[in-house]
């Protein structure tokens, strides 16, 4: 409480959010435990139960913020365009924020995807990649194509469309009734592990079951078979799992999905929003497989976590295909379209990535390297745990799983108490930190958490 003239308590933000604001899944009364007062580098300070601290943080706010906060480089980019000008419409218009992001997207993604379509957030992007499936199957006349296959335990936003191809429990279908679409979804694939290595080309091995595979790969092309004819397109989160459990499989899935998407002419959508921009060791985890979608959509780190921007990049057979129907436009546009001064961020976030190092490594692979060495020691002590069933590394990703679900309002305290900050889900406990975390504020990190999680549940 802070007191103001008249020596009566003031309410405290904290106080006056509650029942005013909802937070993402979280009751109206009590959505949020802590108040930000800075952010800058790797840390939060963060205002609520205790006071003040400072914390380290473990989420780069989900996923995004991959060059920390209040970057220089960064803040520059953003305050240059807003003297420009902050926006205009992409109708009709063009400007240099806007090409000159697409030109580093076509440069940055697999060959062959040489078109973009830039779009407000993660879940619109996947919607617009959903439509332009569909638009595919009309425009070769292959009508009645309108549902997808997606993965059990996929995530892949909360937009009505995204809704529908995200897991049916997790994403809660059966509350929205007639308005989330009946997809075909494929059991999860067989669990994978990455097993760091520095004398390996690929800085590590991939260990999983061969013959799970081939099981599932089985299961999978039966039950396309049995449902082909309605299929528009496939669209998985690649080798990551994330939202919807933080689940790695093979990368051979990716392989397999995309021959099954040759087959039968079906669009293959990697939805890149959580993997893309390094965070699973490659540039985009699709690389794993060396597989080139159809569609890839990114989001979240694209801008380096500062403002709101996905981009959908879409393969030359789709496009052409498109350019030639009678429609020959992807039926959507919305307002916010190419904002110039996100896209103005997300040029300058990607050029920070590619910064070479003194042996030529771009800046990002040498930051993922160095985390995923870090999070594999830093988080070895959790594994002595006996809550703790499960410690996996992958990139610049550190997922402690327990035996049980987290209490996720005691931990969230008692890792800020110990100086991290972590937002945990059902069994897991993750930590995915922003590049720029220095070697001491990654131990730091790991110890609070497992910390925390002995304090809270063992
Ligand atoms: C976060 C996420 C989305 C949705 O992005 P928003 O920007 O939150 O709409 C979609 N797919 C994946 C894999 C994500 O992690």
């Amino acid at each position: 409480m802070s007191e103001n003239h008249t020596g009566t308590a003031a309410p405290t933000l904290l106080e006056r959010d509650a029942g005013l604001l909802w937070h993402p899944y979280a009751n109206l009364d009590a959505g949020a435990l802590y108040c930000v007062n800075s952010a800058a580098g790797s840390q939060l300070e963060l205002a609520g139960p205790g006071g003040s601290h400072r914390v380290i943080d473990g989420m780069s706010s989900w996923w995004s913020a991959v060059h920390g906060y209040n970057h220089p480089t960064l803040n520059a980019a953003a305050h240059a365009q807003i003297e420009d000008y902050s926006h205009v419409m992409f109708g009709g218009l063009t400007h240099a924020p806007a090409v000159e992001l697409a030109e580093r997207l076509r440069a940055a993604a697999p060959p062959g995807l040489e078109h973009v379509f830039l779009a407000d957030s993660g879940s619109v992007s996947i919607e617009v990649a959903l439509k332009t499936a569909v638009q595919y199957q009309g425009a070769r006349r292959r009508a009645g194509r309108h549902r997808f296959l997606a993965l059990r335990g996929g995530y892949h936003g909360d937009t009505l469309g995204a809704m529908g191809v995200c897991d049916p429990v997790d994403g809660m279908h059966s509350a929205f009734p007639g308005l989330v679409a009946g997809h075909l979804f494929a059991s999860r694939p067989p669990r994978a592990r990455f097993e760091p290595d520095a004398g390996n080309a690929e800085g590590g091995l991939w260990a999983y079951d061969t013959e799970a595979l081939e099981a599932w790969e089985g299961q999978v092309r039966r039950q396309v078979a049995e449902t082909t004819d309605t299929l528009a397109g496939i669209v998985v989160e690649p080798v990551l799992q994330g939202a919807g459990g933080m689940y790695v499989y093979p990368p051979q899935v990716l392989r397999i999905l995309r021959a099954i998407a040759d087959e039968e002419d079906l669009v293959f959508i990697l939805d890149e929003i959580a993997t893309g921009f390094g965070r699973t060791g490659k540039y985009f985890a699709g690389e794993w497989a060396g597989v080139v979608p159809d569609l890839m959509c990114v989001g979240k780190a694209l801008t380096g976590g500062y403002v709101t921007l996905a981009a959908l990049l879409v393969g030359q057979k789709v496009a052409r295909v498109i350019a030639a129907s009678d429609t020959d436009t992807i039926l959507h546009g919305p307002t916010f379209m190419g904002n110039p001064l996100a896209c103005r961020i997300a040029a300058a976030s990607m050029d920070l990535l590619a910064i070479p190092d003194a042996g030529g490594a771009p800046a990002w692979k040498t930051a993922v390297t160095a985390l995923q060495t870090g999070l594999h020691t830093g988080l070895q002590p959790a594994m002595e745990l006996a809550c703790v069933s499960d410690v996996r590394v992958l990139g610049g990703i550190g997922v402690i799983a327990l035996d049980r679900p987290v209490d996720v309002t005691a931990l969230t305290h008692a890792a800020v108490r110990a100086g991290a900050w972590v937002r945990p889900f059902r069994n897991l406990v993750y930590l995915m930190p922003p590049y720029v975390a220095e070697p001491e504020e990654l131990s730091r990190l790991c110890s609070a958490v497992t910390g925390a999680i002995a304090e809270v549940h063992a």
